[in-house]
Parts: C-alpha cells; structure tokens; sequence
C-alpha cells in the first residue's frame, strides 16, 4: 500500500515508518520538524537501506496537500502530526486546537478531495476521561478532558466519527494510545524531546546518562501499591506494529476504535528500580507534591486489537527499559550530536 505518514519524523512516527517499509509499504512523510528531526529519517533510510519519501510542510497547507495527493498514488493515510505537551497546550490553546483539530480538518478536506478514504489517527488513553473505570475498553464512552491537548483528541474522534456516518466511503481507525516508551533495537532512532522532558521515561533516561542530577516522582501517597502512580507502558516498536495491523480494519468502512496497550499496569518506582537494573545505572530521585491532573492508575484492555487484529504487544517492560538505555546512552543528547 501506499501511505501518507504525517509528522513521520516524529518519535512514534518514525519508528512506524521503519515498520511500515519493513512490510513492504511504499512511504511518503509530511512533517514541519516543528518536533521532528530530518536525522530521524535519515538514520530510518540507514537502517532499512532504502530512501524515504519526505516532505517538509504543514499538514494545514491545503495547496500543499493538493500537490502531495495529486503527485502521490497514496492509498491511506497515518496521522501522527499534531502537537503533544499537555502542561503546552493549556497555556497555548490555540496552538493546540489549530494544529491538532484544524491540522486534521484541512487533512480529511484534502483527503476527499483527492479521493483518499482511508485514515489511521494517533488518539489517546486521555479520552475516557478521569471516571472511566479500569481497565479501559473500547465500549466505555469518552470521558471528560481536563486538558486542551485531550479535548482536542476527543474532538478530531468526533468528527471522524461524525464524518464515517455521513458519508460510507471513510474508513477510520482510532488508536488510543497508552504510555508508548522505548526505541528501535538498533539505538538509531528513539525519543528525543526539545528541553525538559515532561514524561517519565524520557527524564528517567536523561538522569541515567547525566543530563539531569535526579528525577522528580509526581506523588507517593496515590492509592496504589507503592503509593506511586500506575500506567501501561508499551515498547514504540509494539506500537508501531499495531499501526501496521490497524491497516487491515480499513477494508470494512466506518470507525474502529483500538486500545494500543500491554494490559499491564507498572508503577513509577517499578519504573525506576527496573530501569536500574537493566541498565546498571543509579537513577537518584526524590518525592515530590502530586503533578496537577495525574489519575493514579489506568491501564488497557486491549483484548479488541488482538481478536479483530490479531496484534498484541509482544516486548515486555525489560525490552522497553533495555532500548530506551541502548538509544540514550549512544546518542547522549538525541539527534543533535550528529
Ligand atoms: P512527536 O512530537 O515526536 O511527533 C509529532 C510529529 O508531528 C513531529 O515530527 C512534528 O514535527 C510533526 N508536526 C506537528 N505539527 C505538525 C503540523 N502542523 N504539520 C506537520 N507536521 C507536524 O510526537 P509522538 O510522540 O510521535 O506522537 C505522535 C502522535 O501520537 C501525536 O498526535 C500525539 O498526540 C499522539 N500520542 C502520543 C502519545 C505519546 O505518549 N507519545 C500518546 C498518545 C497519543
Ligand atoms: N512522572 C513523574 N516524574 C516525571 C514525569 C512523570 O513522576 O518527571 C509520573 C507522572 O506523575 C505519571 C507517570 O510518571 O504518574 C507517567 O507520566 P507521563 O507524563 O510519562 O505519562 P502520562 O501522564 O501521560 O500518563
């Protein structure tokens, strides 16, 4: 098939493109490496010994779109492009429901336009919202958000949701990502956030290798075993092959919603003294207050993916911790070393 990657260049993106051409696909990314690195692709062209298709623009470039589409047999498209950093997003609202809701707006328009039917979305555990009980399945109903980035995801499921209903031609899987950590085997690719990380894993990785003195943990007085909070972590390349799989449900029309997770919840000191382990590195820490809008513990039932998909993540949490060290430790300051 060939596919439109957007944001392509980006940390989850990239690793699915490696999996995408793994399998045969023909690739063209759009990304405006607004977070992206153009080193990114360059290092995927290395790993699988072939060039990738590249375009820089912004996915709310409709002339842009035209071209690409006109100039492109593209079959079906994966949209990862958007913006991410929720704490972001409540300061710049407009940012975030321009680049997120407008970006996949102008997206589905020229996708039309062109006849492409087909549509992949990066969606977000976020949506069930803070009541939802746990596990979280498919069958529960979005939740309220507390965040312009979530209330953007909520609303771009929506309007495809609403678009698959007018008109039976769009296919459209929504995956709903849990906590995606990790990175490709080979330590070429991985993340590589601007400034000071705001997820766990990545400031947990940069501690290892001395960019940072200690990790902060958001809270030890939650409800949960170790007091700390509990999330399903799930390797990158597990969920760059769910996006692989997902393809498949584009066959039947309408919208099919997929939990993209492991089904196992871990904790923030789970996180740290395994880490510890697999990498032999001390990650020195302390406790502080509780992080604004954190849930104390979520995790998938991603049982839906495995029956209609047959996908289910394969790589356990040691794979995830050992990759993540294997990436940062040989590229000490991401993709701007080289
Ligand atoms: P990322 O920031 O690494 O990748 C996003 C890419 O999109 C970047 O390369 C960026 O340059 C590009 N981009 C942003 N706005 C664009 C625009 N207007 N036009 C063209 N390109 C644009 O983020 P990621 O972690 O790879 O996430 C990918 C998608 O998955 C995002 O939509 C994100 O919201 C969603 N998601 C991520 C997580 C996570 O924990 N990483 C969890 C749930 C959902
Ligand atoms: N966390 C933490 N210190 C950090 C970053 C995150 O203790 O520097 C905690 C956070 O409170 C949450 C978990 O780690 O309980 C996962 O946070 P992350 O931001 O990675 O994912 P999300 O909040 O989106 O689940």
């Amino acid at each position: 098939m060939s596919i439109l990657v957007t944001g392509g260049a980006g940390y989850i993106g990239s690793h699915t493109v490696v999996q995408l051409l793994e399998e045969g696909h023909e690739v063209v990314v759009l990304d405006n490496l607004c977070n992206g690195s153009r080193e990114a692709l360059h290092r995927v062209e290395t790993i699988f010994g072939k060039a990738v298709g590249f375009i820089e623009g912004d996915v709310r470039d409709r002339a842009l779109l035209d071209r690409l589409f006109a100039g492109h047999a593209i079959e079906a498209v994966i949209h990862f492009a958007g913006l991410k950093a929720v704490g972001e997003s409540v300061e710049q609202p407009l940012a975030y429901y321009d680049a997120n809701v407008h970006g996949s707006l102008v997206l589905c328009q020229a996708m039309a336009a062109a006849g492409v039917y087909k549509l992949v979305f990066s969606s977000s555990a976020t949506v069930y919202g803070p009541d939802a009980p746990v596990p979280y399945m498919e069958t529960m109903p979005r939740g309220s958000t507390s965040n312009p980035y979530g209330s953007s995801k909520a609303m771009v499921e929506q309007l495809l949701t609403d678009l698959c209903r007018a008109d039976a031609r769009w296919s459209v899987a929504l995956l709903r990502y849990f906590n995606p950590i990790g990175a490709h085997p080979s330590g070429q690719i991985g993340e590589d956030p601007q400034g000071i990380p705001n997820n766990l894993m990545p400031f947990i990785a940069q501690v290892a290798v001395g960019r940072r003195p200690e990790l902060a943990i958001f809270g030890d007085d939650y409800p949960t075993e170790d007091g700390t909070c509990v999330r399903d972590y799930l390797h990158v390349m597990d969920l760059a092959d769910g996006h692989v799989a997902s393809l498949a449900s584009l066959e039947e029309s309408g919208v099919h919603i997929y939990n993209l997770g492991t089904g196992q919840g871990v904790s923030v000191l789970e996180m740290v003294t395994t880490f510890e382990r697999v990498s032999g590195q001390r990650v020195p820490y302390r406790i502080d207050p509780r992080r604004e809008g954190d849930l104390a513990a979520f995790w998938a039932d991603a049982s839906k993916a495995e029956r209609e998909l047959g996908w289910r993540a394969e790589r356990g949490l040691e794979a995830m911790l050992r990759d993540t060290w294997h990436w940062q430790r040989n590229n000490p300051a991401g993709y701007q070393q080289s």
